[in-house]
């Protein structure tokens, strides 16, 4: 049977880099069906905050394969970024993202890397949760989840085994954020038992992409929270030659979408000089996800050729190694005049024989033994010093005490510094003393007092003990 697959021509050089790339297609694989959709700009402006209508969501949830070019997100009116929505909505948990050197062909400093980011793609900051409480303070929640983590973590050693690929380095950031980060870690290292085979080893987040830009090719695969995906894949894509020739791979359950990693580029948009390479690399994986290797390997090929002969868009041409400036068509035209061509030099991953790849399924556990401990209370509170604060907070309760005030996460109570800054927004942390009973009706209680004497609750968190394990952070400096 051969696949019908659904395509988003997007915004800015979207539709320019589109037409290349399903020209490329159809003239290497002639049975390639394709229905087209609407997404983005022009759906935006038209009412739908969304940015897609009902009529793509069917076409993508019946094909099943995304082909997307990329859109543009309207910045102000609230909109929401529809990349994110695609990828949340449809499951698409998997972020793939190889990077690789075409080194002489395409100038850098890095001519040995060869790197594939794999990035968790539904959590992290993106889940978009974001408030102002307080008239100096906004909030972003960042959400990981042991779910998130282990599909990922699984998804990137599963990826390593299948590829060949010898190393999976973790990059977080858990010296810091312990509780979110260090779930994340602690799951990579729990499920790297399970691989044997493939060396495992995890960096701090900052000194992980100062090596990336100073020696990539100290790393093989790479798995990590979303957002530092989201950097760290920009980095490698444009020290690897171009941010506009690297492809990229969502891939969920059932349903998976392929796009370029770069964003719709208005600042060249229609002047025909885009690079298409990114869009194609992430159609190169389409097919191989379709089974369709050989095509896909023959379109690889025809490319890397193109390279190797020095036809070239702008945004890697050098006088020094290219031959020929060429139009985004021009290019495609290159690459369809070399299908059934091989590169003389250039040795690029195969995937000729690769497979889908696929994870276990979530096992839920028991769930842990979970004693309340106490609550965080959030005030908005302006022009007040920490211990005139206190003095206020510790009139409330006398089922809880207070035993710690923050600002910005920064103990300012008992004993703080007079030297550190205070914004209005103040967390006051309320603690059950040990061996006492209390049960969850004491935190209503103490709001409610709250309320009474006029003080400005903008949200609680509950604090807890997992097993006998603390299960929330200290405020710094305690
Ligand atoms: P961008 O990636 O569009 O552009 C960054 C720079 O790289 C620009 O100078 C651009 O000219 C250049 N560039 C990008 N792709 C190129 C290509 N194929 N050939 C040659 N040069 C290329 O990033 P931006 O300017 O920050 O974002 C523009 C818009 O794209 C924003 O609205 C953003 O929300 C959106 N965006 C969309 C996606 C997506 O659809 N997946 C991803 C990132 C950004």
């Amino acid at each position: 049977m051969h696949p019908t697959i659904t395509i988003a021509r997007g915004d800015g050089i979207g539709p320019e880099i589109m037409e290349a790339v399903l020209r490329i297609l159809q003239a290497a694989d002639p049975t390639l069906q394709f229905e087209e959709i609407t997404l983005g700009e022009r759906v935006y402006l038209s009412g739908i905050t969304s940015g897609i209508g009902p009529e793509a969501w069917d076409s993508i949830r019946r094909n099943k394969v995304l082909l997307k070019a990329p859109i543009t997100t309207p910045s102000g009116g609230g909109y929401k970024s529809l990349n994110v929505t695609l990828r949340k909505s449809l499951g698409l948990f998997a972020n793939v993202r190889p990077s690789f050197s075409l080194s002489p062909f395409v100038p850098t400093k890095h001519p040995q890397m060869n790197v594939v980011v794999i990035r968790e793609n539904e959590e992290d900051l993106y889940a978009g949760i974001e408030h102002r409480q307080t008239d100096e303070v906004v909030q972003c929640l960042k959400l990981i989840s042991r779910p998130g983590c282990e599909r990922i973590v699984n998804y990137a050693f599963e990826y390593a085994r299948a590829n060949g690929r010898k190393k999976v380095t973790c990059f977080i950031k858990d010296n810091i954020m312990k509780q979110t980060d260090g779930l994340f870690h602690e799951i990579f290292k729990t499920i790297s038992k399970e691989y044997p085979e493939i060396q495992a080893e995890s960096k701090i987040v900052d000194i992980g992409t100062a090596l990336i830009a100073s020696n990539p090719e100290l790393f093989d695969v790479i798995v990590m929270p979303n957002l530092y995906g989201d950097v760290v894949s920009d980095v490698t894509a444009q020290i690897s030659g171009s941010v506009g020739l690297a492809g990229s791979a969502n891939i969920g359950e059932s349903i998976s979408m392929f796009e370029a990693i770069h964003g719709s580029a208005p600042d060249i948009a229609g002047q025909g000089i885009a690079n298409p390479s990114g869009l194609l690399q992430g159609a190169v994986m389409m097919l191989n996800h379709l089974g369709r290797n050989e095509v896909a390997h023959t379109i690889q090929n025809a490319w890397a050729y193109t390279l190797e002969q020095g036809i070239h868009t702008a945004d890697i041409f050098n006088p020094l190694t290219s031959k020929q400036k060429v139009s985004t068509l021009g290019f495609a035209e290159a690459v369809i005049a070399y299908l059934g061509s091989k590169p003389n030099t250039l040795e690029l991953p195969n995937y000729e024989n690769s497979k889908p790849i696929q994870i276990k399924p979530y096992q839920r556990k028991p769930a842990g033994a979970k004693k309340l401990k106490g609550v965080d209370v959030f005030v908005d509170c302006g022009g007040i010093t920490p211990d005139e604060l206190a003095a206020k907070m510790q009139q409330l309760n006398d089922e809880i005490g207070l035993t710690m005030i923050t600002n910005r996460g920064v103990k300012v109570w008992p004993n703080g510094f007079e030297e550190t800054f205070c914004t209005d927004h103040w967390r006051c942390r309320f603690e059950i003393p040990n061996g006492k009973a209390v049960v969850h009706t004491a935190i209503p209680k103490l709001l409610s007092q709250a309320i009474d004497k006029g003080i400005e609750v903008i949200k609680t968190e509950n604090l807890y003990e997992f097993d006998g394990i603390k299960s929330y952070s200290a405020g710094q400096g305690q």
